[in-house]
């Protein structure tokens, strides 16, 4: 699944934490305003020739300084902030009626919260919640009762994850259900890399001073995460080490995450009995039979490798250093729902050292977005009808069509692409499916129990119960029509698999999708988010998947040759160090996202110019602002990236996140387009005239 934005599981350790000193803030106080678009906003002391992010943003930039428990401040998190506001509203509108008169979805939500925020309820039983499993842990006498504790861990903290995400959290691996890769119309359980606790193998593995550093603190965390469950200070201490020792193992053998990328290299198909000579000390048939797997004739591996990692460190740890890392898996996952001092201590490390924000979110919004993350199909419910009228749907519904017809068109002009190629791309075109603001049905809450007075609890349950839903689609036919985020999301995604695009409620609205502004402004906005989805399934990997959402090459050998060389020009463009970050951005990494970019929005302009014309109206005519259409296009794009960000979240995002830095999006993205050039009157020589301009779509 690729998005638009970081998607929240890079977040997590912030986003869902659950206990605070903090007391709730009224809606009112909290909700922000929402930027609209607004030309004078420019910087005029700022060449857009020279740098149009600081001509579009430099204002933006320094009147909008981050708040101290943001880590990224800009278009996306306002209005995450104003969606979780609209939440919170109705959340409280529930709670505050007698049960009597709620309806059963009404009574999910209205629990949840309760218990969420009942902060005496969770300091005084959150560690006497976690303590049998820690026991049983504690009991293990032999290696073979991994399987045991691991089925055990899936169930209660897994779930909580996003299973396209889980690359490297779940603990000690990630099993799920995913499309077979060569027939879609099949789900199969797929086991995926995983164990690490750190947001990705290079935070292992990477040999400068701050890596060294974030290691050190690491440590310390782990150490003090252990001390709070009850051990001492000195196993603590000597558990931390060992800890680390087995999770650098993991890092190693797992999987580059570039490498990821490619489809190609995940696409191991096995039976049951390959899995087990690839691990066989690890109680296969006893895990799968615990978590209550459907049987199936082949699995996916996604990274072989990783599992022969596992096996050796399965020979090679004693028992004792198992028994630490299952407790801390266990203690890590579920600390931002348990008690002060577990929230604080995993806000201490996670929020400050590795995002980099300088207080943590108040309890209400953590609560919103724990209940969003768990029940977030009954809350959109309730979001969809305040923030989205059929209107909206309606004319987003019309915009996306627009871009589609663009990318038709655009196929078709491409002079090196041949005829079959393109035939093949059109009816990938058409196949796809778009969905818009939020599911046709509603997921159905009511096997989950949910009770108003024990939060740990519910996390718990909520996290079965997903894990148990996934699960359960093994054996039967591929859903095109579920939703991978929930309604209130600021964010996009296209999915290859099920060739689907998808835009939740959440980011249609301003500045995104404005109904106060004109065609030059939304198709900019939102148009160029559509855009930037309907290009991902073709991409340099969504290409490689056709119609059906089949791993198939459908391409001729001259074609693919043909769209490397224009992609590798767009992965060399953004690669590049960043110093304010100390590390370097990876054009590789990043290379669907800047095609998409780049991409989306020509089909969007493509698309606004198409309108114009049809009302008999210009790119160049101008408006009571004194811009071109033209011109009002480019700013509203650039408006919507201009952000501030931590510098620790900078960081983490550059080393691995798929996404390029909000500055690139903007000005990789002009300079590679002579329609802003032509807007903004620049000239060969000026920097956002790029001699050697990419184009891929
Ligand atoms: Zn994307």
């Amino acid at each position: 699944m690729r998005s638009l934005m970081w998607t929240l599981s890079l977040l997590y350790f912030l986003c869902c934490s659950s206990f605070s000193q903090t007391s709730p803030v009224s809606t009112n106080e909290s909700t922000p305003q929402l930027d609209h678009f607004d030309a004078s906003k420019v910087d005029p002391s700022v060449n857009p020739c020279t740098d149009f992010y600081q001509y579009a943003c430099k204002r933006w930039i320094a009147d909008n300084p981050l708040p101290p428990d943001e880590i990224f401040w800009g278009a996306f998190g306002k209005l995450q902030l104003w969606n979780e506001a609209l939440v919170h509203q109705t959340v409280l509108d529930i709670a505050s009626k007698p049960s009597a008169e709620r309806t059963p979805v009404e009574q999910k939500v209205g629990d949840y919260w309760s218990a969420c925020m009942n902060e005496k309820q969770r300091n005084a039983e959150a560690l006497n919640t976690v303590r049998p499993t820690l026991q049983r842990i504690e009991e293990m006498s032999t290696k073979s009762q991994i399987a045991e504790i691991v089925a055990e861990l899936h169930r209660v903290i897994s779930g909580a994850w996003n299973p396209g995400d889980a690359e490297t959290y779940a603990p000690m691996f990630g099993f799920g259900a995913q499309p077979d890769f060569h027939n879609t119309a099949q789900v199969i359980p797929q086991l995926d890399q995983g164990g690490m606790a750190l947001p990705g193998r290079e935070f292992y593995l990477n040999m400068d001073a701050k890596s060294a550093e974030i290691r050190k603190k690491y440590v310390a965390h782990v150490a003090k995460t252990l001390e709070l469950g009850g051990e001492t200070a000195a196993k603590a201490k000597a558990d931390a080490d060992a800890i680390l020792k087995m999770e650098t193992t993991m890092a190693k053998s797992a999987m580059d995450i570039v490498k990821r990328r490619d489809p190609k290299n995940l696409d191991h198909e096995m039976s049951l009995d390959d899995v087990r000579k690839l691990a066989p000390d690890f109680d296969w048939t006893r895990y799968l039979r615990l978590v209550n797997a459907p049987s199936s004739s082949k699995l996916i591996v996604t990274s072989p490798d990783f599992f022969r990692g596992t096996e050796q460190l399965i020979k090679s740890e004693p028992l004792d250093h198992w028994k630490a890392y299952l407790k801390w898996h266990l203690l890590a996952r579920l600390s931002p729902q348990m008690s002060d001092d577990f929230v604080n201590e995993n806000f201490e490390f996670y929020g400050k050292t590795i995002f980099g924000a300088k207080a943590i979110l108040p309890l209400w919004r953590r609560c919103i977005q724990a209940e969003d993350r768990d029940i977030g199909q009954a809350l959109g419910q309730a979001y969809v009808a305040r923030a989205f009228p059929p209107e909206s749907k309606e004319r987003v519904k019309h915009m996306v069509k627009d871009i589609e017809a663009a990318l038709s068109a655009d196929i078709d002009s491409m002079d090196w692409m041949s005829p079959g190629t393109k035939r093949q791309a059109h009816i990938k075109l058409a196949a796809q499916i778009d969905k818009i603001g939020y599911p046709d049905h509603w997921r159905d809450y009511m096997a989950l129990e949910i009770t108003p007075d024990h939060h740990l609890a519910n996390v718990e349950r909520a996290a079965a119960f997903e894990f148990e839903r996934q699960l359960r689609k093994i054996g039967k036919p591929l859903d095109r029509t579920e939703w991978g985020m929930t309604p209130s999301t600021v964010n996009a995604y296209e999915d290859a698999q099920t060739n689907t695009i998808n835009f939740p409620a959440g980011i249609l609205q301003p500045p995104f999708f404005d109904p106060t502004r004109d065609d030059s402004v939304n198709y900019a906005a939102a148009g160029a988010v559509i855009g930037h989805e309907t290009i991902h399934g073709f991409d340099d990997q969504g290409r490689k998947f056709d119609e059906n959402g089949n791993l198939h090459d459908w391409w001729t050998a001259a074609d693919a040759q043909a769209y490397e060389k224009r992609g590798d020009c767009i992965a060399d463009e953004y690669t590049e160090f960043v110093p304010e970050a100390g590390v370097k951005q990876n054009g590789r990494l990043t290379q669907g996202e800047n095609t998409a970019d780049n991409g989306g929005i020509h089909l969007a302009l493509a698309a606004l110019e198409n309108d114009l014309k049809a009302k008999g109206e210009s790119l160049e005519a101008k408006g009571e602002d004194g811009l071109s259409n033209l011109q009002r296009f480019f700013l509203a794009y650039a408006d919507i990236w201009c952000s501030n960000l931590r510098p620790e979240m900078m960081r983490t995002l550059l080393l691995e996140n798929p996404h390029p830095l909000d500055k690139y999006r903007v000005n990789n993205v002009v300079s590679n387009m002579p329609a802003f050039a032509n807007a903004f009157g620049c000239h060969k020589g000026q920097p956002m005239v790029r001699e050697n301009a990419c184009r891929v779509w």
